[in-house]
């Protein structure tokens, strides 16, 4: 280490120490470095936390006796150190990578920075959780002017040792010294180099440029470099190094990083590791190559070898998708020694890890090194059928396939797939690697900004990139389905699309796609920005136009009925890991469905229930929204009652539908709680045509409408405050539950109604509302010589409500938490214009997630717990459920299982994420 850097180091250190005045409290020797290397490791796969991801991965392998590059790990604790710390590092960490440094050279018998056997080594970051290309990686480090002649005349290539040391340049200048693309550049700025060169010499690939070309890149990235940052690239190897550490570090606060954290809930404070590698070569000529492979499929979860892999070419080039590299199979012809060894190392970490793998490796002059694996990334088609059969394999118990299977990614095979016939009448325009299933439709956009901009606008779009870069992120959110003209089925397009569950396509060489016009061209034909495309993921193919979508598997057989469950194998893991998961939750899932299809689909995914039954909503359907909007406009009681008589037979028919589905089951039925306005048409003409359809004056609706007005957020006249101010309507709802309550039962199906009362906050505001369902209860039972149970109960929306739950239970049989209006009423934010400030409340970490969709359980989940102890001092044994959005979030379901709800209560759509979330509850309070 050069005396500069020593000084450096320790002046840096030093000072971290003095201002946080924490040096004496430390323990004497923190150790911050572990090293692996030659069968040893001072660290092991069940160090995540502390050596990230990759360390642990690279220590575990290492230890197993499979070909691992010597190197060491810098923990994450370091990485915390360093933002506590205002970018200073714990003093003891120059001696610790000296030391570890030093063991590495032994191990390789070479020298960092020497001139004649010099060691290089790549810098790599590596989180507790991979965040795939959003941190830096630095290769080919310890090169300079210097070192690379020795690289030169050891390889004997001269061409490999130059190459290398323009990557380096390249990176370095980029990540470490902020040598990045300007607003105004349409590439980066060594890329423009690059092409100029590769023009001057008519070169047409990378590969075809000469040691000498590839030496005048070398001078010309430095003369970039130092006219873009005043400063020279450093030719120390040491300064190289702690610039790299220090980049890596940096990155972890990098833009898409930070979004990648917020979208995936990864916590900012886990920091990073830093990896420092001896490098090994895929460039180095042709009996070099350098690839990426899955143990399994991670598309379909086959378990078939998967990956791809270029000759000739580092680490990045593969990924990256600027070559689309080979299917790994090839390697079996080109490189038959090394492809051996790499199907047994995908054995032995199948064994070991239990898990699919998703392994990085390098082939230097025939000679195979790991140099990365971890638990690959997958859809959810793959997740399911890759833990089925691990499971069959016996690698694994049930209880860990129930864990392992992210309980969203079920919504994967729930996603609509294209209409076998329009796909048919549809152009196809181009093929490319099938690398997130699915089936998308969308208007073509060709930017990040404008994916963003057009979703919006509520617009349903495709991102179609040449390539994609983590850059891209943000559009890649946005939009339905990501197409890229370049790239292997290991790109970042496909890694993070297959994760985000988002439909993909890439690699469909035959597109022309020019960002200057806004085009994408097959053929003849031409698509402009905001044109539809579609994309088939799982059959990697592109469509001019709208291509109409059709259910999924599981839905054809369980829903539509129209495909025979033994033609599915999706649908056969599903149904089975369902199985599962039933044997072990405790929670129970119920619906949210208002109308009898629903509870049909309801009933197919598995619903023991319905949680919430919506009765306005039964209101819109066909031209009952007429008798409805005449109950509102009556000015008088018996104008009232006139229309109610009406709606009563509509809305006693829709639960005859809804109970004959249910067959028994607890349905749990609201009465009327939406603000009457939502009802009334808003506009002018919509006014004067209803005036002339009801045959009353235009100024009586203009007048009524005026009148219900709500401002947001819509706490007026809405929930039992409509019933206690028109009882009439409570009135007819309970009449038309009841009647048809005797009517099903008559006809020998068992009913179980539960009737709920929303947004009480008041015991007496309960209590006039219950008076009427029970009067009613009994004068139906009269009229029809009938018998019926029912439960009564109310809605738990408001914080008084919790508040005084003892005594809300003294009547109510059942609360079931309604924690949309909870959510709103607790925190004091509309759910209806809060999407305006929450992304920067989340940005600053006010709120960790959007408490709309997962539930806040220090604010709304507080107020939850306490209204069930008050609850169970009066009724022990009152049930107790949710049915706001938050009943089909896996964080939150597994929340209410934690807080001993009886149920949770979502969309039929969510409920197989729903029943897999609570059997993963049982399992972690299980240990
Ligand atoms: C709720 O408030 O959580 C709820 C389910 O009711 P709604 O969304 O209809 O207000
Ligand atoms: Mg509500």
């Amino acid at each position: 280490m050069s005396k500069l850097i020593k000084k450096k180091i320790a002046k840096k250190a030093s000072a971290a120490g003095c201002e946080t005045g924490t040096n004496s409290a430390l323990p004497k020797k923190i150790r911050y470095v572990y090293s692996f290397g030659d069968g040893k490791a001072d660290g092991n796969g069940s160090m995540k936390p502390l050596l990230g991801g990759k360390g642990a991965g690279l220590h575990e392998m290492t230890r197993i006796g499979l070909p691992v590059p010597p190197g060491f790990t810098i923990t994450t604790e370091v990485c915390t150190y360093f933002y506590d710390n205002k970018k200073q590092y714990p003093p003891e960490l120059a001696d610790q990578v000296a030391a570890a440094l030093a063991k590495v050279e032994k191990s390789v018998d070479k020298k960092f920075g020497d001139r004649t056997n010099p060691l290089l080594v790549s810098v790599r970051s590596g989180a507790r959780d991979s965040m795939p290309g959003m941190m830096d990686t630095i290769l080919n480090l310890g090169m300079n002017d210097e070192v690379v002649e020795a690289v030169a005349e050891k390889s004997h290539n001269q061409r490999f040792a130059w190459d290398s040391y323009r990557r380096f340049l390249q990176t370095y200048g980029d990540v470490v010294m902020g040598v990045h693309k300007r607003s105004e550049e349409e590439h980066g700025p060594f890329e423009d180099i690059i092409e100029e060169v590769k023009r001057s010499a008519k070169a047409q690939k990378d590969t075809d440029l000469s040691a000498d070309h590839l030496k005048t890149l070398v001078e010309r990235f430095k003369r970039l470099i130092r006219a873009r940052t005043g400063k020279d690239f450093p030719q120390d190897p040491q300064e190289q190094l702690w610039g790299a550490i220090g980049a890596v570090f940096g990155s972890w606060n990098n833009d898409r990083a930070i979004v990648y954290r917020r979208k995936y809930g990864i916590p900012h404070d886990w920091g990073t590791a830093v990896n420092v590698q001896t490098m090994v070569f895929g460039n180095r000529g042709d009996t070099s190559a350098t690839g990426v492979a899955f143990t399994r499929d991670p598309a379909t979860g086959e378990k078939v070898f998967y990956g791809e892999y270029l000759i000739n070419a580092q680490g990045e080039d593969v990924v990256a998708g600027v070559r689309t590299p080979h299917p790994v199979a090839q390697l079996a012809e080109e490189m038959p020694r090394a492809y051996r060894e790499l199907l047994d190392v995908r054995s032995k970490l199948e064994k070991h890890f239990r898990d699919m793998q998703d392994l990085e490796f390098t082939v230097e002059d025939n000679k195979l090194y790991i140099l990365q694996t971890r638990n690959g990334k997958r859809t959810g088609f793959a997740a399911v059928r890759i833990a089925m059969d691990m499971v069959a394999e016996k690698l694994i118990a049930k209880e860990e396939a129930i864990r392992r299977i992210p309980a969203d990614s079920l919504s994967h095979l729930l996603a609509p797939i294209f209409d076998r016939d329009s796909v048919r009448k549809a152009t196809k325009i181009a093929a490319g690697l099938a690398a997130g299933p699915g089936a998308a439709s969308g208007r073509v956009v060709f930017s990040a900004k404008d994916a963003v901009e057009l979703a919006q606008k509520g617009e349903r779009v495709i991102l179609a990139r040449i390539e994609t870069s983590p850059e891209d992120l943000r559009g890649m959110i946005a939009a339905q389905g990501i197409l890229t003209a370049r790239g292997g089925v290991s790109s970042h397009a496909a890694l993070v699309a297959r994760q985000m569950g988002k439909v993909c396509v890439c690699g469909a060489s035959a597109l022309q796609i020019d960002y200057v016009t806004q085009t994408l061209t097959a053929g003849k034909l031409t698509l402009r920005q905001g044109d539809y495309i579609s994309l088939d993921g799982t059959a990697g193919e592109v469509y001019a136009g709208e291509v109409k979508t059709a259910a999924s598997e599981v839905v054809q057989v369980l829903v539509e009925k129209r495909l025979d469950p033994k033609q599915s194998k999706v649908y056969q893991e599903f149904a089975s890991l369902m199985g599962w998961a039933d044997q072990v939750r405790r929670l129970e899932v119920r619906a949210n469905a208002d109308l009898p299809n629903q509870a049909a689909i309801a009933i197919a995914f598995g619903a023991k229930g319905i949680g919430l039954c919506r009765t306005e909503h039964m209101f819109f359907e066909g031209d009952r929204i007429d008798s409805m909007r005449e109950m509102i406009l009556a000015e008088t009681l018996d104008e009232r009652k006139a229309a109610l008589a009406k709606l009563l037979p509509l809305q006693r028919g829709d639960f005859v539908g809804i109970f004959r589905e249910m067959k028994g089951l607890p349905t749990t039925i609201r009465f009327l709680d939406p603000p009457l306005h939502e009802f009334l048409p808003n506009t002018e003409p919509q006014q004067r045509d209803l005036a002339k359809k009801l045959n009353v004056p235009f100024e009586r609706i203009a007048h009524r409408v005026e009148e219900l007005r709500e401002f947001n957020p819509m706490l007026g006249l809405r929930g039992c405050r409509l019933g206690i101010t028109y009882s009439e309507v409570t009135e007819m709802q309970a009449r038309a539950i009841f009647e048809a309550v005797a009517e099903v039962q008559k006809s020998g199906i068992k009913v179980h109604p539960e009737i709920m009362i929303p947004l009480v906050g008041f015991y007496k505001e309960m209590s006039l509302q219950f008076e009427i369902v029970h009067r009613v209860a009994k004068e139906v039972a009269t009229e029809q010589n009938a018998k019926f149970k029912y439960m009564v109960g109310i809605m738990l929306e408001i914080p008084r409500g919790a508040i005084v739950a003892d005594e809300l239970a003294k009547d109510a049989e059942f609360f079931s938490f309604g924690t949309n209006d909870l959510t709103q009423t607790t925190l004091g934010m509309s759910r209806d214009d809060s999407g305006g400030f929450l992304p920067q409340y989340q940005e600053l970490e006010i709120l960790p997630n959007n408490p709309f969709a997962t539930i806040d359980q220090q604010g709304v989940g507080k107020l939850m717990e306490i209204a069930r102890d008050q609850a169970r001092k009066t009724r022990p044994d009152i049930e107790l459920g949710i049915c706001g959005e938050h009943g089909g979030d896996p964080q939150s379901v597994k929340f209410c299982h934690r807080i001993g709800l009886d149920y949770v209560s979502c969309s039929p759509f969510r409920i197989p994420v729903a029943r897999l979330a609570a059997a993963q509850a049982a399992l972690e309070k299980a240990g």
